[in-house]
């Protein structure tokens, strides 16, 4: 059976709109799945919403709505900010959805033969904002640090599963690469989280109505992350022995905030269940907005729509992806996205697309890109093969970095060469290897930035093939 390329973002949980975060996972997954897809490998990209639990129950109550007619309203959202970002996923997988409820359930009755199941007393502290238990160590005041809320205490009959059975493991597979998290630092955090221990973790909630039923006992429902976590099965049609046409994914992206839901819980439910682990885990960085956490309450929340239609698709595309690397935990310097959008868009690619077109269409020059400098032709080859290293590493910041050196070498060979003076002297055959090579450049340059801006990048590579002059990113004054 040939496999597909499965890559997978979190399901994003359906009690706020789409920020600039959702934005940044779904993006970095589309553009990876973009780039397999160019590579003719059969793609196959799932992204959703997680839709049940108690702070969707509550934000559903508080706008005096069904919990279901809420998410209904959530998940249509999210669908149209990927549709407008060009997100091309293949499932958009709700957790309301019949085929998920069965997933789940056909996932837990397999834990259950497994004998990873038993009943339990739970006491805890419950923070409704992170869907949570909390232990006192966790809490700043008495309060959760991320909610600045009092967390509730609860008591109730639940169902637990025996973690602390697969924690070894994980943490074996983790050292050995079978399950590869990338990039290192987030691995050694999951190892030292392990290491540290971990106890059972209840997967079931008594007083919770907006979930899914546990089988076991119809009176609990199924802890939400437990819930969540499976659409990554559901998704692709699980229990149908077909899922394994994509199963298992080859990527799962992820932020490092949900790093102990995937990289522990997530495999230790797949072990118990006998089913394959993911291959892989890309955990991207936490990010600030211009050097503050991206917080309600600060009022910093960006929404991904006013840059759209600030800069366009394809510029808010780049814009995301050319901040930090993705390894590190970084900025968005949103305050400089003009600057960012003149300098690098429409001073750096789209004026070397101008000034290429326009002189190929003037001194009515045909490329021939078997007369070509050797000296540009080796650097090109050498960025275009270090943007496919990065890329195969899920390094879209390094890659597009590469992308940049490129167009920078590219509009200083036009100030080195000075076609107008070589055309003024009359040289025609230096002319024409300068703008074979500039023609060849720029066109492998807008091959490189498809993934990134697949729109942008087709009309310039069809304005150099049909010699047309293109303001492909104006000023924004
Ligand atoms: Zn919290």
């Amino acid at each position: 059976m040939n496999k597909a390329f499965y890559i997978t973002t979190p399901i994003y949980y359906a009690t706020a709109r789409p920020h600039l975060g959702h934005a940044f996972t779904t993006v970095t997954a589309d553009v990876i799945a973009r780039y397999h897809r160019q590579k003719k490998e059969k793609v196959f990209l799932l992204t959703g919403t997680d839709e049940h639990g108690a702070k969707v129950a509550a934000c559903a109550a508080q706008e005096k709505v069904e919990p279901q007619a809420f998410v209904d309203t959530m998940a249509a959202e999210y669908q149209a900010i990927w549709k407008t970002l060009d997100i091309k996923y293949d499932n958009f997988i709700r957790t309301t959805l019949p085929e998920h409820i069965a997933a789940v359930q056909e996932l837990l009755r397999r834990v259950e033969k497994s004998g990873d199941i038993y009943k339990a007393d739970y006491e805890g502290l419950y923070c409704v904002g992170c869907e949570k238990f909390l232990t006192e160590k966790d809490l700043v005041e008495g309060k959760c640090p991320d909610h600045k809320t009092s967390p509730k205490p609860v008591k109730e009959k639940n169902y637990f599963f025996k973690l602390s059975r697969y924690t070894a493991e994980i943490a074996k597979k983790i050292k050995s690469g079978e399950l590869e998290i990338s990039p290192k630092e987030r691995a050694n955090e999951v190892l030292g989280i392990l290491d540290a221990g971990l106890s059972d973790f209840s997967l079931s909630r008594e007083k919770l109505s907006w979930g899914i039923p546990l089988e076991l006992d119809t009176k609990q429902t199924v802890y939400v992350w437990v819930d969540a976590l499976i659409n990554y099965l559901s998704g692709i049609g699980f229990p149908d022995e077909n899922y394994k046409k994509y199963w298992p994914a080859d990527v799962q992206v992820i932020g490092a905030e949900i790093s102990k839901f995937h990289a522990i819980f997530w495999p230790a439910l797949l072990l118990s269940a006998g089913v394959a682990l993911p291959k892989k885990l890309f955990v991207h960085g936490l990010f600030t907005v211009n050097g503050e956490k991206m917080s309600k309450s600060r009022g910093n929340i960006i929404d991904p729509r006013a840059l759209i239609k600030r800069y366009g698709v394809d510029a808010t595309r780049f814009l995301l992806l050319s901040q930090f690397s993705a390894e590190r935990h970084g900025n968005v310097a949103a305050d400089l996205f003009d600057k960012q959008y003149n300098d690098t868009l429409a001073n750096g690619f789209g004026n070397l697309l101008a000034r290429v077109t326009k002189m190929l269409s003037q001194y009515e020059v045909k490329p021939d890109a078997s007369h070509i400098d050797p000296v540009i032709a080796a650097s090109v080859k050498e960025k275009s093969d270090a943007y496919h290293a990065h890329l195969e590493k899920f390094q879209l910041f390094e890659a597009l970095q590469t992308t940049i050196a490129l167009c920078q070498r590219l509009n200083q060979y036009v100030e080195e060469k000075k076609p107008w003076a070589i055309k003024k002297a009359g040289d025609e055959k230096s002319l024409q290897q300068v703008l074979s090579t500039l023609a060849t450049g720029t066109q492998t340059l807008f091959e490189l930035l498809i993934p990134f801006m697949p729109t942008k990048s087709a009309e310039a590579l069809k304005g150099l093939q049909d010699g047309q002059v293109i303001a492909l990113f104006p000023r924004i004054t």
